[in-house]
C-alpha cells in the first residue's frame, strides 16, 4: 500500500544545489508522486563554487557546472518550471508565479538561497560595482576581468578572496579592503586566516585590513572609476567585487506567515511552522546539536544533507538533522578544509611543521569542536570521522609528541590509546 508521502507532489522553489538535491533524491528514494522544481535563474540547476575558482578563470564551461543534464530532470519526471515564486497560500496550499500560473501542492520545500549584501555607500550602483552569486555574476565579472586595469574586492571572506586568487591568476594584481583585522575573521582561526594572508600577499595581492568603503567614485559616466576609504584614501578601480556576505531569501516565507528570524525557521527535521512546509540549505535557520542557537549555514554539504533528509523524511523514514558540517575553498593552489562548527572556540593548537600544510584543532574546553586543514585532505578526512562519530580526542592526546589525527582514530579504532596519555 502507497504512504501518503509517496503519492505526494512535492513542489520545490528554488532550483539550487538543495532544491535539486530534493527532487534527486525523492526519485531515489522511491518516491512516486509529482514532482514541481521553480527556479528563476531559467538555466539547469548548476553549482556554484567553481564560479569564484576554475569558472571564473575560463578553465570550465557552462555545461561542466550543471549538476545533471537536461536528461536527468525527464527520464525521473521531475519538472522543471522556469519563474519566480511570489506567494505560498497556505490554506489552499498553491504557490504562486510572478506570471500568473499556480502549483498546488501536498508538501511544499523552501530551498531559495541567499543573495549579496550591498554596501549601502554612494556609488554602489555604478557599472562596474558587482557581487557574486549567479552564472550571469560570474559571466559579468569574467568579461569585466578581460580589459580590467584596477581590480577591488570589498571583503576578504572566501567569496572575496577566491575571486581575488582568481583574478590574480589572470594577471591581475588585486587589492583587497576588509573592515575587520583580518581575513575570514568569522570562519576560521587566526593561524589560517594568516595563512592566506601570506598566501595573497606572496603571489601579490595587497590586502587592507580595518579599512571601510566610504564612497564608489564615479568617473563621470556612470562608471566606478575609484573606491574611497574611510581613511581618505583613494584607490582607481574599474572592476570592483563586493563579497560583504549573503542575505536568506526570506520573502515568500514571510509573506505565507511563517516563522522567520535571520533565516527560515525550521525544528530539528528542517520543518518549518507549517507541517507541510520545509526549508533547506541556505535559507534555512535550523537547529543542531553542535549549536546553542539556531544555524544557517552556507555550504554545499548542508544544502545536499538538508535535501536528503526532507527527501528520507517525506518518503517515511524521518530522523532529526545531526550531519557534522563542512567545507573547503580554493584560493592558488592551496585548499582549505573544514569540518565541524568553530564557533566558541577557546584553544588554538596547530599540527605540522610545513607552513603551506598544517591543521589547526580547535578546542572548546577538553572538546575537540572543529579542525582546519590547509592541504591537508588526508587530516580533513580523519577529523570528519573523529568529530561526526564522536571518536574522543582531549587536548591532552593532541598535545602529545607525534600526535595525527590519523594515528589517533587508527589507534581509537584499535583500542590501543591510553586513557590520560
Ligand atoms: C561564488 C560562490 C562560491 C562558493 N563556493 C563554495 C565552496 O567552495 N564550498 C562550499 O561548500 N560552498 C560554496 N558556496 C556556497 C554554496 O554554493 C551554497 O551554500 C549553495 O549553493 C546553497 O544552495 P541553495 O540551494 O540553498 O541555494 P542556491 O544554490 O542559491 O539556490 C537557490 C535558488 O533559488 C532561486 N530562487 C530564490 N527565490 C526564488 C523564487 N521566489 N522563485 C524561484 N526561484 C527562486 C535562486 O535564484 C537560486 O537559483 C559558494 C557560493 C558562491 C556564490
Amino acid at each position: 500500500m502507497r504512504t501518503y508521502e509517496e503519492a505526494a507532489h512535492v513542489v520545490v522553489v528554488g532550483a539550487g544545489q538543495a532544491g535539486y538535491q530534493t527532487a534527486a533524491s525523492l526519485r531515489e528514494r522511491g518516491h512516486r508522486g509529482r514532482i514541481t522544481l521553480i527556479g528563476d535563474e531559467g538555466v539547469l540547476p548548476y553549482e556554484r563554487p567553481p564560479l569564484s575558482k576554475a569558472y571564473l578563470k575560463g578553465e570550465t564551461d557552462e555545461t561542466q557546472l550543471w549538476l545533471r543534464p537536461e536528461t536527468f530532470y525527464e527520464r525521473h519526471s521531475v519538472e522543471r518550471v522556469t519563474g519566480t515564486a511570489i506567494a505560498v497560500d497556505r490554506d489552499s496550499r498553491t504557490v504562486r508565479l510572478a506570471d500568473g500560473s499556480a502549483h498546488g501542492y501536498d508538501h511544499l520545500v523552501l530551498a531559495t538561497g541567499a543573495l549579496p549584501r550591498n554596501l549601502p555607500v554612494t556609488g554602489h550602483g555604478l557599472r562596474g560595482v558587482r557581487t557574486l552569486r549567479t552564472l550571469r555574476d560570474a559571466d559579468a565579472l569574467r568579461k569585466g576581468l578581460v580589459d580590467a586595469e584596477h581590480v577591488v574586492v570589498v571583503g576578504a571572506g572566501f567569496i572575496g578572496l577566491e575571486f581575488a586568487a582568481a583574478a590574480r591568476g589572470l594577471g591581475h594584481a588585486v587589492t583587497v579592503v576588509e573592515g575587520l583585522g583580518r581575513p575570514l575573521a568569522r570562519v576560521t582561526s587566526a593561524p589560517t586566516a594568516e595563512h592566506f594572508t601570506r598566501l595573497h600577499e606572496e603571489r601579490g595581492n595587497e590586502l587592507l585590513f580595518g579599512q571601510g568603503v566610504a564612497r564608489f567614485h564615479d568617473d563621470g559616466d556612470g562608471r566606478v572609476a575609484a573606491v574611497d576609504l574611510t581613511d581618505g584614501r583613494r584607490l582607481p578601480a574599474d572592476l570592483v567585487l563586493v563579497g560583504v556576505g549573503v542575505t536568506p531569501c526570506t520573502e515568500l516565507a514571510e509573506g505565507a506567515g511563517l516563522a522567520v528570524a535571520g533565516g527560515i525557521v525550521t525544528d530539528a527535521r528542517l520543518l518549518t511552522s507549517d507541517p507541510r512546509i520545509s526549508a533547506v540549505g541556505d535559507c534555512a535557520a535550523f537547529p543542531h546539536p553542535r549549536s546553542s542557537t539556531h544555524l544557517r549555514i552556507e555550504s554545499v554539504q548542508t544544502a545536499v544533507d538538508h535535501a536528503r533528509l526532507v527527501a528520507d523524511r517525506l518518503t517515511g523514514t524521518p530522523r532529526a538533522y545531526d550531519d557534522l558540517p563542512w567545507f573547503w575553498s580554493t584560493q592558488f593552489s592551496t585548499t582549505l578544509q573544514i569540518a565541524g562548527l568553530s564557533r566558541g572556540y577557546d584553544t588554538e593548537l596547530v599540527l605540522g611543521e610545513d607552513s603551506s600544510s598544517f591543521s589547526v584543532l580547535l578546542f572548546r574546553g577538553d572538546e575537540l569542536i572543529a579542525v582546519e586543514s590547509v592541504n591537508r585532505s588526508g587530516d580533513h578526512m580523519a577529523a570528519r570521522r573523529i568529530l561526526g562519530s564522536g571518536v574522543p580526542l582531549t587536548r591532552q592526546e593532541a598535545h602529545a609528541a607525534g600526535f595525527t589525527l590519523k594515528g589517533h582514530l587508527k589507534a581509537r579504532s584499535e583500542g590501543t590509546v591510553p586513557v590520560g596519555v
